[in-house]
């Protein structure tokens, strides 16, 4: 039996004339996602998708796990293709449906007719099908409010696809199809779901991690590389930015009040994503942060750290609490990775007493004694750029 996965678009079917772009999108990822997995077509016909395996050496579970990341799928199902003919519709339902058919006590059968020229109408087809499978699986009746299994028969120019309910996709707007953005990146729980909830809308990210070698190790910088392909999962390629923060980190810490210096390097960290971000063509820069987590996340903090920005800076996770965070970040498949217990730049050089109220004055005032121009160009000079697939 033939298998394949029918995709249902999302919102894209919403979108008017931009829908071809973001089916073409849609598509580009989908197709980047499941080559490597051996010989397949996407075959593309009005507003939906069929991934149709070449032959039996394509691992068609490992595919159907990965539709299921893709943004711009709300909804996908496996499906079984059989020929136009009544009969053989009958019996490929029966037997590729049988373990549902046999663990559902009612069921319904529902039918979709693209090609007008076959000769049963869809209602037509539905009781023939429902009457066949009737006669097969004696334990089944027909509940058309409320069945146990839906059985989908859509007859198509080629065939009838057959297949029982839909999967959920992973939702949202294909990636990047609503323009760039940067995403500051450390290995923690928060940023990569802020990043997953921002592509989500269809946002094309580009990523800025600070490394501040030789306090921080290559572990922690493999940890932001395997966040950021989670999320490419879903989203397509993102280019990663490794920026030297160690000179900005250790000027900060000779010359500045202790009780500033997180706030300080958070608004260095903004500056050096800014110029990043300018040069990469992104129109806003994403955090993770959330009011209150931290110090460094006040209200008054906030306000400091963007006071240094010229673009808007978004801030998905600014109203979660942290058990919504960590939940999804579980269901997105980051977690596992962001406790993993490498350290980062801000665990290194953490004061006792951070200051929760610091004035935009206090701050402009200690950060005088820097150079802060010079520090934020050497360091993002020194950024280093990969691609995360
Ligand atoms: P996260 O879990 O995302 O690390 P956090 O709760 O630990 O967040 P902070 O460490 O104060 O909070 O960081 C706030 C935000 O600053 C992060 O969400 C991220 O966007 C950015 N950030 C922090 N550290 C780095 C880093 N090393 N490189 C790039 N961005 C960073
Ligand atoms: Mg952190």
């Amino acid at each position: 039996m033939k298998e394949v996965i029918l995709i249902k678009n999302g919102e894209m079917a919403l979108k008017g004339l931009n829908r071809r772009s973001f089916e073409d999108a849609m598509a580009k990822t989908l197709r980047r996602r499941l080559k490597p997995l051996g010989k397949m077509e996407i075959v593309r016909a009005q507003s939906a998708m069929a991934v149709v395996p070449g032959d039996d050496a394509f691992d068609f579970e490992e595919a159907v796990r990965r539709v299921g990341r893709v943004f711009g799928i709300s909804a996908f199902s496996r499906a079984c293709v059989a020929t136009k003919d009544l009969p053989d519709i009958c019996r490929t339902a029966a037997a590729y449906l049988a373990p549902q058919l046999q663990a559902a006590a009612t069921f319904k059968v529902e039918c979709k007719r693209a090609d007008k020229t076959f000769p049963l109408t869809s209602p037509e087809l539905a009781r023939e099908l429902g009457g066949y499978l009737l006669s097969r699986f004696h334990h089944l009746t027909v509940d058309v409010h409320n069945p146990d299994l839906l059985v989908v028969a859509e007859v198509r120019d080629f065939g009838v696809y057959l297949h029982g309910p839909q999967l959920p996709g992973a939702g949202g707007l294909p990636g990047g199809t609503a323009g760039k953005a940067a995403i500051l990146i450390s290995g923690g729980i928060d940023s990569p779901v802020a990043a997953w909830r921002m592509a989500r809308r269809g946002v094309g990210l580009t990523a800025v991690h600070f490394a501040s070698p030789p306090y921080t190790g290559p572990r922690a910088e493999q940890k932001v590389r395997t966040l950021l392909q989670t999320v490419a999962g879903y989203a397509g390629p993102i280019p990663l930015w490794i920026v030297p923060f160690t000179e900005i980190q250790q000027s900060i810490g000779e010359a500045c009040p202790e009780e500033l210096f997180t706030i300080i390097m958070r608004r260095f960290m903004m500056r050096c994503a800014e110029q990043i971000a300018l040069k990469a063509g992104c129109k806003a820069l994403i955090t993770g942060e959330s009011v209150g987590q931290v110090a460094s996340q006040t209200l008054s903090a906030l306000v400091c750290t963007n006071a240094v920005c010229s673009l808007p800076v978004f801030r998905p996770l600014i109203g979660s609490d942290k058990e919504e965070i960590v939940s999804l970040a579980r269901k997105i498949g980051t977690f596992e990775t962001s406790v993993l217990p490498y350290e980062d730049c801000c665990t290194v050089f953490t004061p006792r007493h951070p200051k929760t109220r610091p004035t935009l004055e206090q701050v402009e005032k200690a950060e005088a004694a820097l150079e802060v121009e010079t520090l934020t160009a050497r360091a993002v000079a020194g950024a280093v750029l990969e691609r995360m697939d």
